[in-house]
């Protein structure tokens, strides 16, 4: 037997230290130090233990758990937010746990979800756009050169006259 298992039954030789199944353990003690330590310290907890009191109620204990008890009867029952409250207060938040773990899921595949198609959206507006958008400013600026140059030579002739009359009239 080693340390570990004798410490494991050591709660068993203390509540029977005659009994037949603790002999290895006792054994074990009678050649351990550290073992026969820990039994005596155990010893002297369990002593102690036999030694200490429990207080006194008070005389009125009863009356006055019963009167709590009648009165918590008669209160109207508490609302949802009131058992909401003292649930959250009081529970050892297990029992959210898996309804958490839902909630991180799907809003991590939200903002997976978001991503990629932002993504996407971009690499096409930008596969798409870049050449064709040159191409249509390049031919808007053609056109408009040539409508330019349509103007110049279209009113070449009569430019001085029409631009003269305007402001007079
Ligand atoms: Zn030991």
């Amino acid at each position: 037997m080693n340390c570990k298992t004798c410490q494991t039954t050591l709660p068993y030789l203390l509540l029977d230290p005659a009994a037949a199944k603790n002999a290895a353990a006792r054994a074990h003690i009678a050649a351990c130090p550290d073992c026969a330590q820990e039994l005596q310290s155990l010893q002297k907890t369990m002593s102690l233990l036999g030694e200490w009191e429990v207080p006194n109620l008070s005389p009125y204990f009863d009356q006055k758990l019963t009167v709590r008890l009648r009165e918590e009867q008669a209160a109207p029952p508490a609302g949802f937010f009131e058992r909401l409250h003292t649930r959250l207060q009081f529970n050892t938040g297990r029992q959210f746990r898996p309804a958490l773990a839902t909630a991180m899921a799907v809003m991590m595949i939200a903002a997976g979800g978001g991503v990629t198609i932002s993504t996407l959206s971009h690499t096409a507006s930008v596969t798409e756009s870049a050449p064709v958008k040159d191409l249509q400013i390049l031919d808007k600026n053609e056109q408009a050169l040539q409508q330019v140059d349509q103007l110049l030579q279209d009113n070449s002739p009569m430019g001085a006259d029409s631009g003269a009359a305007a402001p007079r009239s």
